[in-house]
């Protein structure tokens, strides 16, 4: 009998993945190798990866990440072929990246790296999700600020599933949560949003907003503008009953009008809302085809505790 079945099992150093989408970002990787690097080496008891991804930079982010990787060999490296954007980078990190926990984090160090241990501690108490609530961002332009101030309060009514306020995606997710997310077909779109529609227990961690380590933000007004829109289309279909909410207020209307005057009311004024109710028949079959074509499991399992286990169940 060999030594290790006698006693078992070698002990799993759990692996913790950072995972770094960059754009653009040459003046800045260097510096944030560093921070990330000193914080991961000092945590005891853990094995770290920082899986960074060129998101089609075109400047030389990709060289001083190859440089770094031949340095460091904790440092992966992932490139797309073209820049797909912050949420299709941050979701290939997240599949390539191998930790029984993984950490998001932006390059530009407006999130503190050193704030890893914390999440790292919460995740051991049982945390599946970690997340990084912003309670002061001095690094952001007031113009920002203010509209996703508004946008995130907006957005929590309308949506379908829990959406949780002032955190981006700087945030510590459990290996079950990554496996949900990454066997998700399409685009991520919004991975702060799939984060509530998956359901797992969440714990936040406040943190001040630093300003931008070096470089310019490679959100222009239109990406914010496009992340803001997939927000809200694929975090909620509930706008589509709109037609069906006005078209019934304004029959209503009408026929309590044409009962207080007793009298009927002309055809014209039953037109619109009859127009408004068939569009809300549209929008009723619209609904369903948004919800079945974004290929989402109708739940998540959480945990299983079961007396007899004899095949494990592969469902999500
Ligand atoms: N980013 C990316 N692809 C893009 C735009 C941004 O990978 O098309 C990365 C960027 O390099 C940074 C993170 O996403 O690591 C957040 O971007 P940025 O700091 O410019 O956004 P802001 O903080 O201004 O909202
Ligand atoms: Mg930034």
């Amino acid at each position: 009998m060999s030594q290790r079945k006698a006693d078992g099992p070698a002990p799993h150093t759990p692996l913790i993945s950072v995972v770094v989408p960059c754009y653009n970002e040459g003046e800045v990787v260097t510096e944030a190798h560093r921070r990330i690097s000193t914080v991961m080496r000092a945590l005891d008891g853990y094995d770290h990866e920082i899986v960074f991804v060129d998101d089609g930079s075109l400047d030389h982010t990709w060289d001083v990440l190859t440089s770094l990787a031949r340095a460091d060999n904790h440092v992966q490296l992932v490139r797309l072929t073209r820049n797909f954007g912050h949420q299709p980078g941050m979701m290939a990190g997240l599949r390539e990246a191998r930790g029984d926990a993984v950490v998001t984090l932006d390059a530009d160090l407006q999130d503190p790296p050193e704030l890893i241990p914390a999440m790292v501690e919460r995740w051991g108490q049982g945390w599946p999700v970690v997340s990084g609530r912003r309670v002061a961002r001095h690094g952001d332009t007031r113009f920002k600020v203010a509209t996703a101030y508004v946008y995130y309060r907006l957005l929590k009514s309308l949506a379908d599933h829990p959406i949780a306020l002032d955190t981006g995606d700087f945030r510590l997710l459990d290996r079950s949560v990554v496996e949900t997310l990454t066997r998700l077909s399409g685009d991520p779109g919004f991975l702060r949003g799939l984060v509530g529609w998956a359901g797992f227990a969440e714990t936040s961690i406040e943190y001040g907003r630093a300003p931008r380590s070096a470089g310019r933000s490679k959100y222009t007004l239109r990406k914010m503008a496009s992340l803001s829109h997939r927000g809200v289309m694929t975090c909620t279909a509930t706008p589509a009953r709109l037609p069906t909410a006005v078209g019934v207020a304004w029959l209503g209307g009408v026929a309590l009008t044409s009962a207080v005057r007793r009298r009927p009311m002309p055809v014209a004024a039953w037109t619109f809302g009859g127009e408004a109710l068939l569009l809300g028949v549209l929008g009723e079959y619209l609904r369903l085809v948004h919800h079945e074509t974004r290929g989402r499991p109708s739940y998540v399992v959480a945990r299983r505790d079961r007396q007899h286990p004899i095949t494990p169940v592969t469902a999500l």
